[in-house]
Protein backbone atom coordinates (compact mmCIF):
# COMPACT_ATOMS: atom_id res chain seq x y z
CA UNK A 1 0.00 0.00 0.00
CA UNK A 2 1.28 3.33 -0.86
CA UNK A 3 0.97 6.53 1.06
CA UNK A 4 1.80 9.78 -0.75
CA UNK A 5 1.98 13.09 0.87
CA UNK A 6 1.64 16.57 -1.57
CA UNK A 7 2.56 19.14 0.53
CA UNK A 8 2.22 21.45 -2.92
CA UNK A 9 3.75 25.04 -1.79
CA UNK A 10 3.07 24.98 1.78
CA UNK A 11 5.33 25.62 4.90
CA UNK A 12 8.61 27.64 5.26
CA UNK A 13 11.81 25.93 6.24
CA UNK A 14 10.97 25.42 10.07
CA UNK A 15 7.58 23.60 9.52
CA UNK A 16 9.30 21.42 6.42
CA UNK A 17 12.08 20.08 8.95
CA UNK A 18 9.72 19.90 11.97
CA UNK A 19 6.88 18.64 9.90
CA UNK A 20 9.33 15.68 8.45
CA UNK A 21 10.61 15.14 11.71
CA UNK A 22 7.62 14.42 13.16
CA UNK A 23 6.05 12.03 10.26
CA UNK A 24 9.72 10.31 10.27
CA UNK A 25 9.00 9.39 13.94
CA UNK A 26 5.57 7.90 13.20
CA UNK A 27 6.91 5.38 10.37
CA UNK A 28 9.69 4.42 12.34
CA UNK A 29 7.14 3.29 14.44
CA UNK A 30 5.43 1.30 12.19
CA UNK A 31 5.78 -2.55 11.37
CA UNK A 32 8.91 -2.29 9.05
CA UNK A 33 8.06 -5.13 6.38
CA UNK A 34 7.35 -3.38 3.37
CA UNK A 35 3.87 -3.74 2.75
CA UNK A 36 2.73 0.07 3.35
CA UNK A 37 5.37 2.65 1.27
CA UNK A 38 5.26 6.15 2.73
CA UNK A 39 6.37 9.06 0.44
CA UNK A 40 5.99 12.60 1.16
CA UNK A 41 6.48 15.41 -1.71
CA UNK A 42 7.78 18.38 -0.33
CA UNK A 43 8.26 21.84 -1.88
CA UNK A 44 12.02 21.45 -3.72
CA UNK A 45 13.36 24.19 -1.95
CA UNK A 46 13.53 21.59 1.16
CA UNK A 47 14.46 18.76 -0.06
CA UNK A 48 18.37 18.78 0.57
CA UNK A 49 17.44 19.54 4.24
CA UNK A 50 14.89 17.35 4.15
CA UNK A 51 17.02 14.20 2.62
CA UNK A 52 18.90 14.53 5.85
CA UNK A 53 16.23 13.98 8.18
CA UNK A 54 14.57 10.60 6.41
CA UNK A 55 18.18 9.32 5.75
CA UNK A 56 18.47 5.80 6.84
CA UNK A 57 14.54 6.07 7.75
CA UNK A 58 11.52 4.06 6.11
CA UNK A 59 10.22 7.67 5.00
CA UNK A 60 10.46 7.91 0.74
CA UNK A 61 11.08 11.39 -0.61
CA UNK A 62 9.56 12.65 -3.92
CA UNK A 63 9.25 15.57 -5.98
CA UNK A 64 5.77 17.37 -7.33
CA UNK A 65 6.80 17.75 -10.50
CA UNK A 66 9.93 17.49 -13.14
CA UNK A 67 11.30 18.77 -16.81
CA UNK A 68 11.08 16.22 -19.52
CA UNK A 69 15.01 17.33 -20.11
CA UNK A 70 18.24 16.26 -18.52
CA UNK A 71 19.86 19.62 -18.53
CA UNK A 72 19.92 22.85 -20.46
CA UNK A 73 18.46 26.62 -20.80
CA UNK A 74 15.23 25.98 -18.66
CA UNK A 75 14.59 28.93 -16.00
CA UNK A 76 13.38 27.92 -13.37
CA UNK A 77 12.83 24.30 -14.14
CA UNK A 78 14.39 21.36 -12.15
CA UNK A 79 16.22 18.08 -14.02
CA UNK A 80 14.71 15.02 -12.99
CA UNK A 81 18.35 13.88 -12.41
CA UNK A 82 19.07 16.72 -9.97
CA UNK A 83 15.95 15.91 -8.27
CA UNK A 84 17.14 12.04 -7.83
CA UNK A 85 20.36 13.73 -6.85
CA UNK A 86 18.99 15.67 -4.09
CA UNK A 87 17.27 12.25 -2.52
CA UNK A 88 14.58 11.93 -4.86
CA UNK A 89 12.94 8.32 -5.88
CA UNK A 90 9.82 8.97 -6.82
CA UNK A 91 8.00 12.45 -8.92
CA UNK A 92 4.57 13.32 -9.12
CA UNK A 93 3.71 13.88 -13.11
CA UNK A 94 0.44 15.34 -14.56
CA UNK A 95 -0.83 16.81 -11.05
CA UNK A 96 -4.39 18.81 -11.92
CA UNK A 97 -2.60 21.58 -10.89
CA UNK A 98 -0.11 21.35 -13.10
CA UNK A 99 -2.48 20.51 -16.17
CA UNK A 100 -4.81 23.80 -15.21
CA UNK A 101 -2.59 26.30 -13.91
CA UNK A 102 0.40 25.85 -16.11
CA UNK A 103 -1.72 24.20 -19.29
CA UNK A 104 -0.33 20.89 -19.44
CA UNK A 105 -1.02 18.73 -21.53
CA UNK A 106 -0.68 15.05 -21.75
CA UNK A 107 2.53 14.75 -24.24
CA UNK A 108 4.45 16.86 -22.02
CA UNK A 109 3.56 14.62 -19.01
CA UNK A 110 4.47 11.61 -20.95
CA UNK A 111 7.92 13.06 -21.51
CA UNK A 112 8.36 13.94 -18.12
CA UNK A 113 7.15 10.68 -16.75
CA UNK A 114 9.80 9.04 -19.83
CA UNK A 115 12.55 11.71 -17.97
CA UNK A 116 11.39 10.63 -14.74
CA UNK A 117 11.84 6.75 -15.02
CA UNK A 118 15.27 7.56 -17.44
CA UNK A 119 16.84 9.40 -14.28
CA UNK A 120 15.98 6.40 -12.07
CA UNK A 121 12.59 7.32 -10.48
CA UNK A 122 9.21 6.23 -10.24
CA UNK A 123 6.98 8.66 -11.63
CA UNK A 124 3.49 9.00 -10.15
CA UNK A 125 1.13 9.24 -12.65
CA UNK A 126 -1.91 11.53 -12.20
CA UNK A 127 -5.18 11.42 -14.11
CA UNK A 128 -8.72 12.69 -13.87
CA UNK A 129 -11.26 13.98 -15.60
CA UNK A 130 -12.94 17.78 -14.47
CA UNK A 131 -16.32 18.99 -13.53
CA UNK A 132 -17.71 19.11 -16.61
CA UNK A 133 -16.59 16.11 -17.97
CA UNK A 134 -17.73 13.90 -14.68
CA UNK A 135 -21.39 15.25 -15.64
CA UNK A 136 -21.07 14.87 -19.03
CA UNK A 137 -20.51 11.04 -18.56
CA UNK A 138 -16.91 11.24 -20.75
CA UNK A 139 -14.66 10.28 -17.44
CA UNK A 140 -14.06 6.76 -18.49
CA UNK A 141 -13.07 7.79 -22.29
CA UNK A 142 -11.03 11.24 -21.05
CA UNK A 143 -9.20 9.15 -18.54
CA UNK A 144 -8.62 6.44 -20.95
CA UNK A 145 -7.59 8.73 -23.17
CA UNK A 146 -5.01 10.19 -21.50
CA UNK A 147 -3.30 6.93 -20.08
CA UNK A 148 -3.31 6.03 -23.74
CA UNK A 149 -1.58 9.44 -24.59
CA UNK A 150 1.27 9.54 -21.73
CA UNK A 151 1.60 5.34 -22.03
CA UNK A 152 2.46 5.49 -25.75
CA UNK A 153 5.42 8.04 -24.81
CA UNK A 154 6.78 5.63 -21.77
CA UNK A 155 7.58 3.04 -23.43
CA UNK A 156 7.57 -0.73 -22.21
CA UNK A 157 6.84 -0.94 -18.39
CA UNK A 158 5.51 -3.99 -16.03
CA UNK A 159 4.98 -2.01 -13.00
CA UNK A 160 3.66 1.92 -12.58
CA UNK A 161 1.87 3.96 -10.12
CA UNK A 162 -1.25 5.92 -11.35
CA UNK A 163 -3.27 8.38 -9.30
CA UNK A 164 -6.83 8.95 -10.06
CA UNK A 165 -7.69 12.39 -9.05
CA UNK A 166 -10.77 13.66 -9.93
CA UNK A 167 -10.08 17.45 -10.51
CA UNK A 168 -13.44 18.29 -8.84
CA UNK A 169 -12.54 16.47 -5.81
CA UNK A 170 -8.93 17.97 -5.08
CA UNK A 171 -8.87 20.65 -2.74
CA UNK A 172 -12.33 20.92 -2.33
CA UNK A 173 -13.22 18.82 0.61
CA UNK A 174 -15.34 17.03 -1.89
CA UNK A 175 -15.20 13.57 -2.16
CA UNK A 176 -16.77 11.24 -4.69
CA UNK A 177 -18.53 7.97 -3.51
CA UNK A 178 -16.81 5.09 -2.98
CA UNK A 179 -18.45 3.35 -5.85
CA UNK A 180 -17.09 6.18 -8.33
CA UNK A 181 -13.68 5.90 -6.47
CA UNK A 182 -14.01 1.86 -7.21
CA UNK A 183 -15.46 1.92 -11.02
CA UNK A 184 -12.80 4.01 -12.31
CA UNK A 185 -9.37 2.33 -10.00
CA UNK A 186 -11.00 -0.64 -11.60
CA UNK A 187 -11.38 0.76 -15.09
CA UNK A 188 -7.88 1.77 -14.95
CA UNK A 189 -6.11 -1.22 -13.51
CA UNK A 190 -7.93 -3.18 -16.17
CA UNK A 191 -6.93 -0.77 -19.39
CA UNK A 192 -3.18 -0.60 -18.69
CA UNK A 193 -2.95 -3.95 -17.80
CA UNK A 194 -4.31 -4.55 -20.95
CA UNK A 195 -1.57 -2.13 -22.38
CA UNK A 196 1.39 -4.45 -20.99
CA UNK A 197 1.55 -2.59 -17.48
CA UNK A 198 1.00 -6.38 -15.62
CA UNK A 199 1.71 -4.80 -12.53
CA UNK A 200 -0.09 -1.44 -12.45
CA UNK A 201 -0.66 0.46 -8.83
CA UNK A 202 -3.51 2.74 -8.54
CA UNK A 203 -3.93 4.94 -5.88
CA UNK A 204 -6.98 7.93 -5.18
CA UNK A 205 -6.36 11.42 -4.21
CA UNK A 206 -8.98 13.80 -3.76
CA UNK A 207 -9.79 15.42 -0.40
CA UNK A 208 -8.34 12.72 1.29
CA UNK A 209 -8.67 13.39 5.02
CA UNK A 210 -8.50 10.95 8.20
CA UNK A 211 -12.17 10.51 8.61
CA UNK A 212 -12.48 8.80 5.12
CA UNK A 213 -9.22 7.12 4.53
CA UNK A 214 -10.23 3.68 5.92
CA UNK A 215 -13.02 3.64 3.81
CA UNK A 216 -10.91 4.60 0.61
CA UNK A 217 -8.32 2.14 1.16
CA UNK A 218 -10.28 -0.74 2.21
CA UNK A 219 -11.69 -0.25 -1.67
CA UNK A 220 -9.89 -3.54 -3.38
CA UNK A 221 -9.30 -1.46 -6.48
CA UNK A 222 -7.09 1.16 -4.46
CA UNK A 223 -3.63 0.55 -3.77
CA UNK A 224 -3.08 3.69 -1.59
CA UNK A 225 -4.02 7.33 -1.61
CA UNK A 226 -2.18 10.51 -2.74
CA UNK A 227 -3.05 13.34 -0.07
CA UNK A 228 -2.37 17.03 -0.53
CA UNK A 229 -3.76 19.30 2.13
CA UNK A 230 -4.10 16.75 4.98
CA UNK A 231 -0.63 15.51 4.50
CA UNK A 232 0.34 18.28 5.95
CA UNK A 233 -1.73 18.74 9.05
CA UNK A 234 0.02 15.73 11.49
CA UNK A 235 -2.61 14.49 13.23
CA UNK A 236 -4.93 14.19 9.56
CA UNK A 237 -1.82 12.04 8.90
CA UNK A 238 -1.08 10.11 11.56
CA UNK A 239 -4.80 8.91 11.17
CA UNK A 240 -4.07 7.99 7.56
CA UNK A 241 -1.43 6.24 8.62
CA UNK A 242 -3.47 4.49 11.38
CA UNK A 243 -6.12 3.63 9.08
CA UNK A 244 -3.15 2.29 6.59
CA UNK A 245 -1.76 -0.03 9.08
CA UNK A 246 -5.24 -1.49 10.86
CA UNK A 247 -6.21 -2.31 7.28
CA UNK A 248 -3.11 -3.88 6.17
CA UNK A 249 -2.23 -6.08 9.64
CA UNK A 250 -5.54 -6.93 10.57
C1 LIG B 1 -3.40 16.53 -4.33
O1 LIG B 1 -2.80 17.59 -4.23
O2 LIG B 1 -2.97 15.63 -5.06
C2 LIG B 1 -4.63 16.36 -3.59
C3 LIG B 1 -5.27 15.24 -3.72
O3 LIG B 1 -5.02 17.39 -2.79
P1 LIG B 1 -6.13 17.35 -1.60
O4 LIG B 1 -5.89 16.09 -0.84
O5 LIG B 1 -5.86 18.57 -0.80
O6 LIG B 1 -7.46 17.34 -2.28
Amino acid sequence: MYLVGNWKMIGDRAYARRHMSAITLAVRAMPQDDRITVIHCPPAIWLTDLAAITQKSPVVLGAQDCHYEAKGAFTGDLSPYMLREAGCRYVIVGHSERRTMHHEGDTLIGRKARAAIEAGMQPILCVGESAQQRHDGRYLDIITQQLDHILSLIGERNTLLIAYEPMWAIGAGRTPHMEEIDEVCTIIRYHVKNRGILAPSVLYGGSVRGCNSSEILNLSSVDGVLVGLASTQLHEWTEIMKAAIDITYS
